[in-house]
């Protein structure tokens, strides 16, 4: 179980991937990446498989449905809340 700060900040990772995430939540988020390795691999995780969703997708969008497959996939579900 991560620490409550690392879960508040992985709630905003999909839309961090995504581009639409307050810049300023953006800033606090990659603040807390340079300190948290947990954080920073749970990224690079999502950052792939989403890169890889997209290469195959079309560059659409990805579906909320999909995103949350992914999580559960990821064992992030507890980030979906
Ligand atoms: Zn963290």
């Amino acid at each position: 179980m991560p620490p409550k700060k690392c879960r508040a900040l992985l709630s905003q990772l999909s839309d961090y991937v995504d581009g639409s995430l307050d810049p300023r939540l953006c800033k606090a988020l990659e603040r807390h990446l340079r300190t948290c390795p947990n954080c920073r691999v749970v990224l690079n995780t999502l950052q792939k498989t989403i890169d890889l969703y997209r290469t195959v997708g079309e560059n659409e969008d990805m579906p909320t449905e999909v995103r949350e497959r992914l999580f559960r996939r990821l064992d992030l579900t507890e980030y979906l809340k």
